[in-house]
């Protein structure tokens, strides 16, 4: 892994990936100013059922207007489990729903009856035991930073603003015929700690007020053939930071991003396809941190409504990955703000609700301006690994990623040997890949 000024930070409640900026990668200036005949040329083209790609020309801009648009998929059919209340330790009854054998996924979505924008709130589930007594997740142990450690055979971390999260996701698990029994759990995001409701109190955790009730939904859909070439559909906003038309390099570098980040997805059999690519207005530096949404969020909004053709589109079957100048992620243990070459906004993303971001971040230069920028097979490779995130995977050299790991394998998601070494995707990886709603049978 090359890294840049300080190591790699374990953030708590979201992954940021820092490696490949530092490495020199052509020339810092070259395609600086033009999103050009390059983007239009690396749409995908000819995929059956999809709408006809634009007669966007090769030789002239492109603009927004100009980018291709795929016939979107419908997300997933929600469910609404109930009103669940909350207790003053922001915890619910056990909550329950039928699965049968034959489902790809359970999806559980759990939400504030009412965005509430800046909130420190963080959803989770936890407690998720099987008809048969078996526990999938245990109960989320109260100290600082439980989160982050594996307690169970899944993985389900609370989430800012609203959790989805998908199960089985080990790779292995199939869901049973029966009921699902399990927990929500409200945290504080800036510390992952329990929240308590405590009259007066206004920190870690304690706080006067908090929801007393969470919306929760869930949806399922048949299983799908184990070796059916499925498909994943990114739109790519592109921040134009400079007051010119947003960058993606020369033709080349962009084509051998999406080359590579293709090769990579083409391991677990899905089908990555571009299905727009837009321009939007960010600043330069997009700060960051656990509790600390405000900037990523706003940036998430407007590159969303650049991405999307209002409500319904926005909960279409699509991840939106969303390119940068530079990621800073405010480090609560350093107080030092740290450079980030890839962001993912939940683990896994997707059934975005409200303002809070749920998506793919990717930075394309170091804050300090130090390092050459993220191109290049090096970018797709960053893209893949983000993406494998937003579909649920967690790094495979950490204990939280460590049951979906292939020993001595350079998977997509291991971090020390760094994405842009990797082979693909490890079979198990592959499995939970395939169960994530956002990828679908084309
Ligand atoms: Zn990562």
């Amino acid at each position: 892994m090359s890294i840049l000024g300080p190591p790699v930070a374990i953030a708590m409640l979201s992954i940021g990936c820092q490696p490949a900026v530092a490495e020199s990668e052509g020339d810092p200036s070259a395609g600086a100013d033009a999103i050009d005949a390059a983007t239009a040329a690396d749409v995908p083209v000819n995929h059956d059922g999809l709408a006809a790609p634009s007669d966007a020309s090769h030789d002239g801009a492109l603009t927004t207007d100009a980018a291709v648009k795929w016939s979107p998929r419908p997300g997933p059919k929600w469910v609404k489990l109930g009103d669940v209340p909350l207790d003053k330790n922001g915890r619910s009854l056990p909550v329950s729903v039928t699965t049968t054998s034959s489902d790809r996924y359970l999806a559980v979505r759990v939400r504030p009856a009412v965005a509430a924008p800046g909130a420190p709130w963080c959803f989770g589930i936890d407690s998720v035991v099987l008809p048969d007594g078996t526990a999938w997740l245990d109960k989320l142990a109260d100290g600082i930073g439980a989160s982050s450690h594996p307690f169970g055979s899944q993985r389900a971390l609370p989430q800012h603003g609203y959790g989805v999260f998908v199960l089985p996701n080990d790779g292995v698990s199939e869901l049973p015929n029966g009921k699902v029994r399990f927990q929500v759990v409200l945290r504080d995001c800036r510390f992952d700690l329990p929240t308590k409701r405590v009259a007066g109190a206004n920190r870690r955790g304690r706080y006067a007020s908090l929801p007393k009730s969470v919306v929760v939904e869930a949806a399922r859909e048949p299983a799908l053939n184990n070796d059916a070439k499925l498909r994943l559909v990114i739109r790519v906003a592109v921040a134009d930071t400079s007051g010119h038309p947003a960058q993606l390099g020369a033709d080349s570098s962009w084509q051998a991003a999406m080359t590579r980040a293709r090769a990579l997805f083409s391991t677990a059999k899905i089908d990555l396809v571009v299905g727009r690519i837009a321009s939007f207005k960010a600043p330069k530096s997009v700060n960051y941190g656990p509790g600390q949404r405000t900037q990523l969020d706003a940036v998430y909004n407007d590159a969303m409504s650049a991405l999307t053709d209002g409500e319904a589109d926005r909960a279409a079957r699509f991840v939106p990955a969303i390119l940068v100048r530079c990621l800073l992620r405010n480090d609560p243990l350093t107080a030092k703000p740290i450079s980030f070459a890839g962001q993912t906004a939940r683990i896994p993303g997707g059934a975005p609700f409200g303002p809070s971001a749920s998506g793919v971040f990717i930075a394309r230069e170091h804050c300090s301006g130090a390092a050459s920028p993220l191109v290049g097979e090096k970018l797709g490779a960053m893209l893949a690994h983000e993406l494998g995130h937003h579909l649920g995977l967690h790094h495979t050299d950490d204990t939280l990623g460590s049951h979906r790991a292939s020993k001595g394998y350079a998977d997509v998601m291991n971090i020390t040997a760094g994405p842009s070494k990797a082979k693909g995707f490890t079979s198990k990886q592959r499995v939970a890949l395939r169960r994530h709603f956002a990828v679908y049978a084309p």
